[in-house]
């Protein structure tokens, strides 16, 4: 048998590919990711980067805080009877993800819980391998594979992640371990402006270390760095390992002078690093145009086709900029109805 849409990848985007997809009858299989080890080292595990994270308060429909009392203001009186009662929390990033895959399931998606390896772009229809080493062949393919966050490869760095050692304030900035501590934020791009400058929030002071002697951030954003009195920048700086031990994870990091060569251990509670994010595209091997980070290119100005006919993409496997969960579902749902309408050009329905 031949698919008539495989979607691989289990975000926002893969879910709504498959939401649309599903409700065109098109019965797409979705392989959303294989639960191993790897994958979870590396962040790549299914339902994406949201899983990674807790409270998703910029998802529409999904308002934070006291809904109910927002409801009685924003809807009129008549019509609240049909809103289900509401326990006043927002939506966080795994039961968002679950909710969509929910969604999706109930319009017929199946879903396959297995990672795609290879797929020829050659062939016709195009054939993908699993993990597992089952063979799929299928007349389009979405690529929703999304991007994983970068770190700086050191031992002691993979050692006490999730102990100290995150790539990303936003999901772990409140936790009470980096409450008045130091932290130490590494990388000079806009993320790192951005994830330093949130971190002041909880922490006493953010050394910011930076390979460089300038900022890669836009003007504004480095500015605003430069000008918050809780953060320190090291400049021309890199961190030759995390420190720790068992009990309390993270407790400082050794940083070296890369223009002296002198090391100096300094006293954090966390790292954070941002030092920018890699598409998981490694299975393409290549076949699809991408730039040169590896996010697969589009060919087409608002369309999601790729550089080979029939394989679309969606969310941050084609998205350094945005890299939003709402703008991931968008192109999903643009890829499904892309796919579609390529299908019935070829005659497949
Ligand atoms: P980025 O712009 O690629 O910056 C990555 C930073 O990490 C660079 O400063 C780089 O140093 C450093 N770095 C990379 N590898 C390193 C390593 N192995 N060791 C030490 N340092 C390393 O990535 P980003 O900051 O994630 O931004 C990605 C895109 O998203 C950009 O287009 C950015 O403008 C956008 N963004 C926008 C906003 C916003 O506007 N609010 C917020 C976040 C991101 P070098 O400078 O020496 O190369």
């Amino acid at each position: 048998m031949t698919e008539r849409v495989v979607i691989i990848g289990s975000g926002p985007a893969g879910w709504a590919a498959a939401i649309y997809a599903a409700r065109a009858n098109l019965e797409p299989l979705v392989f959303e990711g294989a639960q191993t080890e790897e994958n979870r080292l590396s962040g790549t595990l299914p339902l994406g980067q949201l899983n990674l994270t807790t409270e998703v308060e910029n998802y529409p429909g999904f308002a934070a805080g006291n809904l109910t009392q927002f409801l009685e203001t924003a809807i009129p009186e008549g019509q609240r009877k049909y809103m289900a009662p509401h326990s006043g929390h927002g939506v966080s990033g795994p039961e968002l993800m679950e909710l969509m895959r929910q969604q999706a399931k109930n319009f017929g998606t199946r879903v396959e819980t297995d990672d795609i390896v290879e797929v020829d772009t050659t062939s016709r229809p195009f054939k993908l391998k699993t993990l597992e080493g089952k063979e799929v062949q299928a007349h389009s393919i979405i690529i929703a594979t999304g991007a994983r966050a970068n770190y700086l490869g050191l031992e002691s760095e993979d050692k006490y992640k999730n102990y100290g050692v995150s790539a990303c304030a936003v999901c772990d900035g409140a936790l009470p371990r980096f409450r008045n501590k130091s932290l130490v934020v590494v990388g000079g791009g806009d993320s790192a402006m951005e994830e330093a400058s949130y971190l002041t929030k909880f922490a006493s002071t953010v050394y910011l270390v930076h390979r460089r002697g300038e900022f890669r951030a836009s003007k504004i954003m480095a500015q605003r760095a430069l000008e918050n009195p809780k953060i320190s920048v090291k400049w021309f700086t890199g961190v030759e390992e995390v420190l720790g031990d068992e009990k309390q994870g993270v407790t400082g990091v050794r940083l070296k002078d890369l223009k002296s060569g002198a090391t100096e251990d300094l006293a954090a509670s966390g790292m954070f690093c941002a030092i920018g994010h890699t598409p998981n595209t490694n299975f393409l091997k290549g076949q699809l145009q991408t730039d040169d980070k590896g996010y697969i290119v589009y060919t087409k100005p608002f369309r999601t086709d790729t550089s080979v006919e029939g394989i679309f993409a969606a969310g941050d496997v084609a998205d350094s900029y945005y890299r939003q969960a709402i703008t991931s579902a968008g192109t999903g749902c643009m890829a499904a109805l892309d796919a579609e309408r390529w299908l019935g050009a070829q005659g497949v329905h």
